[in-house]
């Protein structure tokens, strides 16, 4: 009996680890997680709670006893409501279909529903997590404890097996409770920092580790399927001024300002950069090359016209100088550091016919 338990446990935590690594490669979080995620997350702790009566412990006719309610509480704790009722359905009829539609098996289903129902009206408590799985684990051995009763006929038999059952689910729910926010914990941890290695921590736009990767990515693409790709760098005028006259958190504040006005007049799809201080580089993919010029003359006017908000109120103009180059148009083998470079030229040329402008890469 105890083994059939223990093997229960670790079959819970494999199964845990196994989600915890999903979660991992298709970067879900719990607190972002759409309805489509909360069925098919209750659909699988229900396939590991029929997994689990599969390695139960017969405690009589056509009973058995083993720890699938915890899948229901794990599921109730950290996916939800609906996850859960998902769950209890397939236990329910896992139970039905793996051990046959006997009376004693038509009781256990019932008062799964009865566990799956009641965990996930608890799961809506604002309770910590640990107190909620504490208390739907106690809740399911209550039922669990009524459905023993009722199957076996005779409370001897019952709290032949009962007292262990209570003291391994209870163990098992605590483990299962700290195993599950170590993986959370840390799946989050590697979310946060890819996401912090990728973004520029003052405009939130793409940094330049994410313009390479992108770069990489979208330059063997565009060759392949005999698109465009165009490239924008952008470059503010005489910012050195913004810093000396009106100081370093002025010039934060309009980088800032910068960095939205680019988002809103770029594609959804176009990878905005900061690449170096206060020097932008947009990725327009599948993007010719008038549209390219388009957007940049686009951004080009839109920054004149904007008014850059201090922190203080005061108001505040600047101009900005952008290259612009497109791929193939300019060379059909090329590296993205050579897209990159031929953008820095025609910023180069902008800059040297007195800024505020946009010039293109000329073969
Ligand atoms: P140009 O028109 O030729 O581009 O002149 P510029 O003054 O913009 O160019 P320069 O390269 O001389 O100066 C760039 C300035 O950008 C210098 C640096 O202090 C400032 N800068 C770089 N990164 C940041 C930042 O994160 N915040 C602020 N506030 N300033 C920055
Ligand atoms: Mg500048
Ligand atoms: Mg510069």
């Amino acid at each position: 009996m105890f083994s059939t338990f223990f093997v229960n446990t670790c079959i819970l935590v494999t199964f845990l680890y196994i989600t915890g690594l999903i979660s991992q490669r298709y970067k879900i979080r719990l607190h972002t997680l759409k309805r489509k995620a909360h069925w098919i997350g209750g659909a699988l702790f229900g396939c590991y709670g029929i997994i689990l009566m599969y390695y139960s412990f017969p405690v009589g006719f056509n009973t058995i006893a083993d720890l699938r309610h915890l899948a229901i509480v794990a599921t109730a704790a950290y996916i939800g409501g609906p996850a859960t009722l998902m769950a209890t359905l397939f236990i329910c009829l896992g139970r039905l279909m793996l051990f046959g539609i006997t009376t004693q098996a038509i009781v256990g289903a019932f008062f799964m529903m009865l566990v799956g129902l009641g965990c996930a009206l608890l799961s809506h408590l604002s309770w910590s997590r640990l107190t909620k799985m504490m208390m739907m684990n106690v809740f399911a051995l209550g039922i669990i404890f009524c459905s023993l009763t009722i199957n076996l006929n005779d409370i001897n038999d019952v709290l032949d097996v009962y007292p262990l059952h209570f003291v391994i689910s209870m163990a098992g729910g605590f483990l299962l409770y700290l195993i599950a926010e170590s993986i959370n914990t840390s799946n989050e941890l590697l979310l946060r920092l890819e996401h912090t290695s990728y973004t520029d921590h003052l405009t939130n736009l793409s940094n330049r580790r994410q313009l390479e990767f992108s770069l990489e990515e979208q330059l063997p693409q565009a060759r392949q399927r005999h698109e465009h790709l165009s490239v924008l760098v952008l470059d503010i005028d005489h910012f050195k001024e913004v810093n000396d006259t009106y100081g370093h958190a002025a010039g934060d504040a309009v980088l800032r300002q910068l960095g939205q006005i680019l988002r809103e007049k770029c594609r959804s799809f176009d990878v905005v950069t900061r690449s170096g201080g206060e020097e932008f580089t947009v990725l327009l993919p599948n993007c010719a090359f008038r549209q390219a010029l388009r957007i940049a003359n686009q951004i080009l006017g839109g920054v004149d016209q904007y008014e850059f908000v201090l922190s203080d109120g005061l108001v505040l103009k600047v101009t900005v100088s952008i290259g612009v180059t497109t791929f193939p148009d300019t060379g059909e083998d090329m590296s993205g550091a050579a897209l990159l470079e031929q953008a820095d030229r025609a910023l180069y040329e902008a800059k040297n016919a007195g800024r505020n402008r946009v010039c293109s890469y000329q073969v």
